[in-house]
């Protein structure tokens, strides 16, 4: 069994309109975008990350806004629901800023005693923010939401599956531990790693396959500390028989890639080196960031991206 994971690193998301998608995290939501570079595979779209004041791995929400792209349906085999935890009281005054803003999908519910409100993102994407206990994270409050009520990291992830119990199993080897379920959702946590540890899976059986597009999480990245732990990572998976990339640079991270069962792109990413490698903390996702084999591109990539007014 793996015991490297840490919880979440960030979850990387499609998107349409990058000026509404950077609007949506940085103004209704009220993250700090920590990066603006582009999709190091498709330069001409920019890969724009949202967190906490440095983009603490657990708390960056990324997206690829490719511009016209057709939106994703929602269905089984993805991640259902990307949720972000709130403190504790804070559901009223989140309730009350995303109806003034228009935000749209908004319920009230609750699971296994966590407090939850559902809404929806620009491109039809399907976020809840739980209260949570901080554990010591501190929200971003550069932009207007104050500290009692803003977004602490990522609290975890739905899935949607067909079929729960090889995506459970996959969990339980990766270090999760299954816990409590209710209304069919079963969770997985884990434990001594950070606090975007849990793992909801709904399974759905007769659900109809979910269809990618702009508003679909393009895959999910758990969290390892080092790049040590990453190839110890790589080496029980390619073992248990998983197809996994080699490891790959991403400037903040290193990544690498596989695709599970239940069809969810799972991504391993290091914690190091961390998003103040190429900008000080005071001015991270102002400048335009390119890895270094496309700066003798830049005049071109920035012609072909849209500037995002902040
Ligand atoms: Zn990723």
């Amino acid at each position: 069994m793996i015991t490297d994971i840490k919880g979440l690193h960030h979850v990387t998301s499609m998107a349409g309109d990058a000026n509404e998608n950077n609007a949506f995290f940085t103004g209704a939501l009220g993250l700090r975008r920590v990066k603006k570079t582009v999709n190091f595979d498709a330069p001409e779209v920019y890969h724009l990350y949202y967190g906490d004041e440095v983009g603490t791995p657990g708390s960056v929400m990324t997206t690829f806004p490719f511009g016209q792209m057709p939106r994703g349906r929602r269905g089984v085999g993805e991640v259902g629901v990307t949720e972000f935890a709130v403190p504790k009281g804070a559901l009223p005054y989140w309730a009350e800023r995303l109806g003034s803003r228009g935000v749209s999908g908004l319920t009230q519910d609750s699971f296994l005693g966590e407090a939850r409100l559902g809404f929806d993102g620009p491109d039809g994407d399907s976020f809840a923010l739980v209260e949570s206990e901080a554990q010591g994270r501190v929200p971003w409050t550069g932009a207007d939401v104050p500290e009692d009520a803003g977004i602490l990291g990522f609290r975890g992830a739905r899935f949607r599956l067909n079929d729960a119990d090889a995506t459970g199993e996959l969990l339980g080897f990766m270090g999760y531990v299954k816990g409590e379920s209710a209304d069919g959702v079963t969770r997985y946590v884990i434990e001594g790693g950070n606090a975007a540890d849990t793992i909801d899976l709904e399974e759905t059986p007769s659900g109809q396959a979910a269809h990618q597009g702009a508003g679909s999480v393009h895959h999910i990245a758990f969290a390892v500390e080092d790049r040590a732990a990453q190839l110890e990572v790589r080496r029980a998976l390619l073992d248990t028989g998983y197809q996994v990339t080699p490891v790959i640079d991403r400037d903040y991270f290193w990544a690498i890639y596989f695709r599970t069962p239940g069809g969810v792109l799972f991504e391993i990413a290091t914690n190091e080196p961390g998003f103040d490698r190429d900008e000080d903390t005071a001015n991270l996702g102002s400048a335009l960031k390119l890895p270094s084999r496309y700066e003798e591109h830049r005049a071109k990539i920035e012609a072909l991206l849209p500037a995002i007014t902040d």
